[in-house]
């Protein structure tokens, strides 16, 4: 009996929730991320610095609101979530510590990262239409959606949700807001139906001719490209993908990133992780998973539907800018309709 007991005492160590040890090497990870291909991406950090991550999923509002309440107490090390908007209200609230990092500084371009906070993949906010019922040269810029030629052809998920919020807040930047919401009354008159569901329910409302014009993320369009079933590749074989405003201000991207937290209790281990986040691999991984660009230049993708949508000129607005008209675009999506 003497002899196994030092053995069970071990396997008991190593499996379920044992409490941290001084030297044991963890991460707690805050995600409101929630594609299942970054499970590799985590692993793959693990497997290279032998850190363990303990994956806290959730809506990012509730996130948000547990780190607010475990306050000086969170295990939280790094919170990471998509959307610029997102992670400025996480900055707002205080809850972010800035990070200095040589290698984040010269891998992330400046447009895309604040003092305390990064980004690491980025999304473009683009047109899509049916390319059967309307010509693109009509749908060449997010303005157009609000103009005459497009009454009844219009659908679009609620003007409540962040993806529309930082697209108007990015209009309110280059075209002030009474011109944005000259915008937002125009396009919500030109709505064919109320609305309803996420961007891949406005693409194939598109496909199936109950409305023409519509607004998407660019992973929700390849990853219809990409997908097993031929009734997705089909869908998408009727639309047509359109970057906005190449003449102007350049399509509206948002992001996906993170920072650490104040109160992380494993600081050398937050900042290994937004590295490797900064890192070829992991850059690869969001490009590859996700269909997301990855912000690293010259990271190597391998990902031919991505591809095939080509190269667009983007809007280069700040990222804790972006987010600051984020208020202001609800109030004037509110007055304007959109719900
Ligand atoms: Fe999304």
């Amino acid at each position: 009996m003497k002899l196994i007991q030092p053995a069970l005492l071990l396997l008991s160590l190593s499996v379920g929730p044992a409490p941290a040890l001084a030297q044991e090497k963890v991460l707690n990870l805050y995600s409101a991320r929630h594609y299942q291909t970054d499970e590799a991406l985590y692993a793959n950090f693990t497997r290279q610095t032998g850190i363990r991550i303990n994956r806290i999923e959730g809506k990012e509002d509730e996130l948000l609101e547990r780190i607010k309440n475990e306050g000086a107490n969170s295990p939280a090390d790094v919170f990471i979530t998509v959307d610029a908007a997102r992670l400025a209200q996480a900055d707002a609230l205080g809850l972010f510590a800035p990070v200095k990092s040589r290698l984040l500084e010269e891998r992330i371009p400046d447009h895309l990262r604040t003092l305390d906070w990064f980004s690491f993949s980025t999304r473009a906010r683009v047109i899509i239409h049916n390319k059967a019922m309307v010509n693109a040269a009509d749908v060449q810029n997010y303005e157009d959606l609000a103009g005459p030629k497009m009454k009844g052809r219009i659908c679009v998920r609620s003007g409540s949700h962040p993806y529309n919020l930082s697209l108007g807040s990015a209009l309110i930047h280059h075209l002030g807001e009474q011109k944005t919401e000259e915008w937002a009354r125009g396009l919500v008159a030109n709505f064919a139906r109320t609305p309803k569901g996420g961007d891949t329910d406005q693409i194939k409302a598109v496909a199936a001719g109950e409305c023409d014009v519509s607004i998407s993320n660019t992973y929700y369009i390849v990853r219809l490209m990409r997908s097993d079933k031929a009734d997705d590749r089909k869908t998408m074989e009727k639309i047509g993908v359109v970057w906005p405003n190449q003449k102007s201000f350049g399509t509206h991207i948002n992001i996906s990133g993170g920072g650490m937290l104040k109160t992380a209790p494993h600081k050398d281990a937050a900042v290994k992780f937004l590295e490797y986040l900064a890192s070829d691999e992991a850059q690869a991984y969001f490009a590859n998973g996700n269909n997301e660009w990855p912000v690293v230049k010259g990271a190597v993708t391998k990902n031919p539907e991505l591809e095939s949508l080509g190269k667009f000129k983007a809007d280069t607005l700040n990222v804790g800018t972006l987010s600051k008209n984020t208020a202001q675009a609800q109030k004037i999506f509110d007055r304007a309709g959109w719900r």
